[in-house]
């Protein structure tokens, strides 16, 4: 096993701070079982900051023997799908939770609808009759108090017979609303008589017409976590202002032990977005191929371009949890993947842009299968046949005419090795009428079989190559950072953040050529393509017709030396 230049933080090695109150509640006999949810909104797919939450939430239940619960807060009609639903569930199963329950905002709502009435019944709740508009100007600002409606002290009857026939259809959308009845003096905001309930003739995808008015996100959040016994609410931390009326709606209609509203940074991640809104655009504006395209910070987008769910995690448990903001680098995303597929994934060769090789000294029609090694990190993988012969492929960058300082891979008169097989000495460069090359005319030492030479001679470099004659086909594509720039969302005047896309973000390659043995991978599998990166089989392959994504390269010694000369 390779070992990590960095020491790997397990999830829970060292007690972050929420991590700390769970253990210190434990201790304290405060609570006994621990409880958790993961609450998404299934308003788009999941990405990577949800992944944090996932991990955090799941982890503590796993870790303390507690449970956590997937519940969809599907509070707002129309901006839900099934299609989110299915998206999310499959999420959270391929990053390796189970959840105990699978539960919907939605099958609150007769209960919540209860707690509604149970609020205006004792005086904490009211019907609104002003519009959004008038509603808007009397809220105040974070310098001035807000006002009172003039429907806030109408008779409790009122209200409750009002908001009855706003349930059962009466009112057009937007004519009333249901408030909480707090202090329109407070300088938090969200305590002044927030609105709990709104009309809104709408489907919604599980409970179809059944309702047309809707509780609002800060309404069904705390009084779901109620319902289902959360011990601990986490969430982010722009929630940090709503917490009073978290505690205001589940003090004034739970006894005994309530919920904890935590907050925790959300991850942010430089050369991207990662607002739902955001990504729901880039997908409807085409910018994108879909949530999926392997460009996206989504964990479908992460998935299809070959991360694996414990390099997701690993990320995760690197990146810890702490209570302010800051921005990760998206390089620390590559490190995690990087150092989980350098362990699982089996070498293979393969040649991006082909240069053809004549080897001028070998038989014609001559074939000889050399061993290769599977994997150096895992001597079990064992080894494979790979064909050689007297016309390979290399890679075109793997040589130059004119070779500069510190450039050690082929050039004319120059000996290399070809990995596993021979070394091989450039004889001749032949040009097309354009001046490009089209073949390189070497000789091969057949004393060097195996790739070493029997009299200690040696060479400053080991290349891939594959045998023309036997070599697949295959299409690869290559990923850039959809975004050239780190803030993406710190848009320029008169710019949003479309207009900071990487238009290299994606390079097909059509004509490259693989070692014959990948012909039966399966979409999904992933693979080292030596000395390139790591790779994984796309969905798109088609038998005869494989597609791979560059899951992350490797470190490239040479292109770095390069970039610094340049
Ligand atoms: P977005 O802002 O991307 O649209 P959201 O907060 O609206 O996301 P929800 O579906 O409401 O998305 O999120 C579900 C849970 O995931 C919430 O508890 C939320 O706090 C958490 N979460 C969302 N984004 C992040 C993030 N970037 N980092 C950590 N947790 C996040
Ligand atoms: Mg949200």
């Amino acid at each position: 096993m390779a070992q990590p230049d960095e020491p790997v933080k397990t999830p829970g090695a060292s007690l972050d701070f929420i991590r700390q109150i769970v253990e210190d509640d434990l201790a304290t006999g405060r609570h006994t079982h621990i409880a958790t949810r993961f609450p998404p909104e299934p308003n788009g797919y999941l990405h990577i900051g949800h992944a944090k939450s996932i991990c955090l939430n799941f982890g503590i239940a796993l870790e303390k023997g507690g449970t956590c619960n997937l519940r969809l807060d599907d509070t707002n009609p129309t901006k839900e799908d099934v299609e989110y639903v299915d998206a999310i569930k499959e999420d959270v199963a391929w990053l390796g939770f189970t959840w105990d329950a699978e539960l919907y905002a939605s099958d609150y709502f007769s209960k919540l609808y209860e707690f509604a009435v149970t609020l205006i019944t004792r005086g904490l709740a009211y019907v609104d009759s002003l519009t959004a508009d008038e509603i808007r100007a009397l809220r105040g600002t974070l310098t001035e108090p807000g006002k009172n409606s003039p429907y806030r002290d109408r008779p409790v009857e009122e209200s409750l017979d009002l908001f009855r026939r706003m349930r059962d259809g009466e009112f057009p959308d937007g004519t009333h609303v249901l408030r909480a009845r707090i202090d329109m003096t407070s300088p938090n905001l969200n305590m002044r008589d927030p609105a709990l309930y709104r009309i809104r003739h709408a489907s919604h995808h599980r409970t179809g017409d059944a309702w047309c008015i809707y509780p609002m996100y800060d309404y069904a959040h705390p009084l779901s976590d109620a319902l289902e016994g959360i011990t601990h609410s986490l969430c982010t931390l722009e929630f940090e202002d709503h917490r009073p009326l978290y505690d205001w709606l589940v003090d004034h209609l739970f006894e005994g032990e309530k919920p904890q509203q935590i907050e925790f940074a959300r991850l942010n991640l430089n050369y991207t977005v990662m607002s739902k809104r955001k990504l729901l655009q880039l997908v409807q504006q085409r910018h994108v191929a879909g949530w999926d395209d392997p460009r996206m910070p989504t964990i479908s987008g992460l998935r299809r371009r070959g991360y694996t769910p414990e390099a997701v995690r690993d990320f995760c448990a690197r990146i810890g949890i702490a209570k302010k903001e800051n921005v990760i680098d998206v390089a620390q995303l590559e490190y995690s993947v990087r150092e989980d597929l350098n362990r699982r994934a089996p070498r293979v060769m393969a040649v991006l842009t082909p240069l053809k090789v004549v080897i001028t000294n070998y038989p014609e029609g001559q074939t000889e299968a050399v061993d290769v090694i599977n994997n150096p990190e895992d001597p079990s993988a064992g080894t494979r046949k790979v064909t050689f012969s007297r016309e390979l492929y290399i890679e075109r960058d793997d040589f130059r005419e004119d070779p500069p300082k510190k450039f050690f891979r082929l050039a004319p008169g120059r000996e290399v090795r070809l990995r596993c097989a021979y070394f091989i000495t450039c004889q001749e460069v032949v040009k097309d009428d354009s001046g490009t090359i089209v073949e390189l005319r070497c000789t091969y030492d057949p004393a060097t079989r195996g790739g070493d030479a029997p009299d200690g001679r040696r060479v400053k470099a080991t290349m891939h190559w594959v045998s023309a004659q036997h070599a697949l086909p295959v299409e690869v594509r290559l990923y850039d950072r959809l975004f050239s720039v780190e803030n993406p969302e710190a848009a320029q005047e008169g710019k949003t953040f479309v207009d900071y896309l990487n238009p290299g973000s994606l390079e097909v390659l059509r004509d490259c050529q693989a070692e014959a043995g990948l012909s039966d991978a399966l979409p999904g599998a992933r693979f080292q393509f030596e000395r390139l990166g790591y790779f994984c089989v796309d969905p798109d392959s088609r038998p005869g017709a494989l597609v791979f994504n560059r899951t992350v390269s490797l470190r490239d010694a040479w292109a770095k030396i390069e970039k610094q000369q340049s």
